[in-house]
C-alpha cells in the first residue's frame, strides 16, 4: 500500500495538476491486473493556505491511494511511476508551465516546480493543517517525508510541498466531492460548449450540488476560464451526486465531447482554512478606502479589512460603528491585516442609542452631560432619556451572517448553507 502524491505542474500556459493526476490515474488503472495493483476510486484534491507566495493557478495539490498485491507488484509500481513521471509530467510541465504574463489572472503566479511522490505511509496530518493555515517553505518538508518514500523533482521541486499536504489529508473533519471532466486535447484553446440549460437546473435536480452557479449575476460556475483542459466540475456533499450531475451534463447533445472525468474528495467549501472565528467589538473609525474596501480595527485585530468584492460583508463592514460587537472569519494576511470572509454583527453600539422624538414630533437633543434634552423646534425639556430604537445603517438582521456571492468566494470558503459548515 501507498500514496501518490503531486502538485504544482500546471502555469498560466495552461495544464492543470488535476489532468495530470488524471492521466497517470487512467494509465494505472488500466494496468492493474496486469500490474497487480489497485488505484482507489478516490482520488485526493486539496487547496492550501490561499497567500502562498509560490501558489499556482488553482493553489490545488492531488493524491491517490494504490494498494499493491504483493512486493513483485510493488517494485513494479515503482518503475513504472518512474516511467510516468517522464513520459507525463515532466512533458506536461514543458509544454504549459513557463511563467507568461496572461490576462486571465492578474494574481502573480509562478513557475511551475513540480514534484511527485509514492510514499508507504503518510505523513503526520499536522502538515496538511499547516499547509492549508500558514506559509511553509520548501525547507520545512525536511522531517515530513515518510521513510521509504521516492520524490521526483524538477525546476525546484516546490510542488513536494503539496504532494505531501494532499497525502497527509484524511478529510475526516469534514469533506466534499467534485467531478471533474476533461476536454479533448484538439478543444483546449476553443471556447467551451457547454449545456447553459442543464447547468441552470443543476439546483433543483441535483439537491447535494452545490456551488453551481452564482445567483446575483445569474452567471453557472462550473467552468473555469483559463485555457486549461477542465470542461468543468461539479461539486457535490455526495460523490455519486456529483458523478451523476456531471454525467447529465456531458450526456447533453449540445456539450463538447469530453477526454474523460474524475472524482475527487476535496477540501472546497471546508472553511479549513480558517482556524479562528473571533467575537470582536469595533474600537475605532471604520474608513472606506479606495476602491470600495473597508477597513478598521476591533479589540482583536488592528488591521481588518473587507474587500468591495466581499459585496454583503463590505456593506455590513461599512455599516459598522465603535463599540458595535461583531464575530468574523478570515485569514490573516501576510502584512498581517485580517482579510475577513464571513460576518455577523452580535449587538449594536449604544453609541447608536437615539434621543426620544418630542410630543411635536422632533427628536430630542442633548443639551450636554448631565444637562438633560430638549426640543429643536418647541423648546420642549426633558431629563435624560434614550429610545428604545437604535439608529443603524443597512438592513442586517442581528446575529444573521453574511458572505461574500457565490463567484467571489475562495475554493476553500464554506458556503453558509452548507451542511457540516461552522
Ligand atoms: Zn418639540
Amino acid at each position: 500500500m501507498g500514496w501518490l502524491g503531486l502538485d504544482d505542474t500546471d502555469g498560466l500556459g495552461g495544464g492543470c495538476t488535476t489532468h495530470t493526476m488524471h492521466r497517470i490515474i487512467t494509465i494505472l488503472e488500466n494496468e492493474s491486473a496486469e500490474g497487480g495493483w489497485v488505484v482507489s476510486t478516490q482520488p485526493s484534491l486539496v487547496r492550501l493556505w490561499p497567500f502562498a507566495r509560490r501558489r499556482t493557478r488553482g493553489n490545488a495539490a492531488v493524491a491517490v491511494e494504490i494498494t499493491c498485491k504483493s512486493d513483485t507488484a510493488g517494485l513494479s509500481l515503482r518503475v513504472r511511476l518512474e516511467e510516468l513521471w517522464h513520459e507525463i509530467v515532466v512533458p506536461d510541465v514543458a509544454r504549459n508551465g513557463a511563467a507568461i504574463s496572461s490576462e486571465h489572472s492578474k494574481r502573480e503566479q509562478s513557475d511551475a516546480s513540480p514534484a511527485m511522490i509514492w510514499s508507504p505511509t503518510r505523513p503526520c496530518r499536522e502538515w496538511y493543517w499547516k499547509c492549508v493555515r500558514e506559509e511553509v517553505g520548501i525547507g520545512d518538508c525536511e522531517g515530513v517525508i515518510p521513510p521509504g518514500s521516492r520524490v521526483w523533482k524538477c525546476a525546484g521541486g516546490h510542488g513536494l510541498i503539496g504532494a505531501l499536504a494532499a497525502i497527509s489529508w484524511l478529510g475526516e473533519h469534514d469533506h466534499t466531492w467534485e467531478v471533474t471532466c476533461y476536454r479533448r486535447e484538439e478543444n483546449i484553446s476553443s471556447r467551451r460548449l457547454i449545456p447553459e440549460s442543464r447547468c441552470a437546473q443543476l439546483d433543483s435536480r441535483f439537491t447535494e450540488t452545490f456551488l453551481n452557479r452564482d445567483p446575483t449575476i445569474s452567471k453557472s460556475l462550473i467552468a473555469p476560464r483559463t485555457p486549461c483542459p477542465v470542461l468543468f466540475g461539479v461539486r457535490a456533499e455526495d460523490g455519486d451526486a456529483a458523478i451523476g450531475a456531471a454525467k447529465w451534463i456531458y450526456q447533453a447533445v449540445e456539450c463538447e465531447p469530453i477526454s474523460g472525468w474524475r472524482l475527487w474528495k476535496t477540501n472546497q467549501a471546508t472553511d479549513d482554512h480558517i482556524a479562528t472565528i473571533s467575537k470582536s467589538v469595533v474600537t475605532g473609525k471604520v474608513s472606506v478606502k479606495k476602491h470600495g474596501h473597508t477597513v478598521f480595527t476591533t479589540d482583536h485585530d488592528n488591521d481588518v479589512v473587507v474587500f468591495s468584492q466581499g459585496g454583503a460583508v463590505n456593506r455590513m463592514a461599512q455599516s459598522l460603528r465603535e463599540g458595535d460587537v461583531i464575530e468574523y472569519s478570515g485569514l490573516c494576511a501576510p502584512d498581517g491585516s485580517l482579510h475577513v470572509e464571513k460576518m455577523r454583527i452580535i449587538s449594536y453600539s449604544d453609541k447608536r442609542r437615539m434621543r426620544p422624538l418630542c410630543d411635536c414630533g422632533r427628536r430630542m437633543k442633548s443639551m450636554g452631560v448631565g444637562q438633560g434634552i430638549r426640543c429643536p423646534d418647541c423648546g420642549e425639556k426633558q431629563p435624560d432619556a434614550w429610545a428604545e430604537e437604535f439608529a443603524f445603517e443597512g438592513q442586517f438582521e442581528l446575529g444573521r451572517w453574511v458572505e461574500p456571492s457565490a463567484s467571489n468566494r475562495r475554493h476553500l470558503a464554506a458556503p453558509l448553507g452548507r451542511c457540516g459548515s461552522r
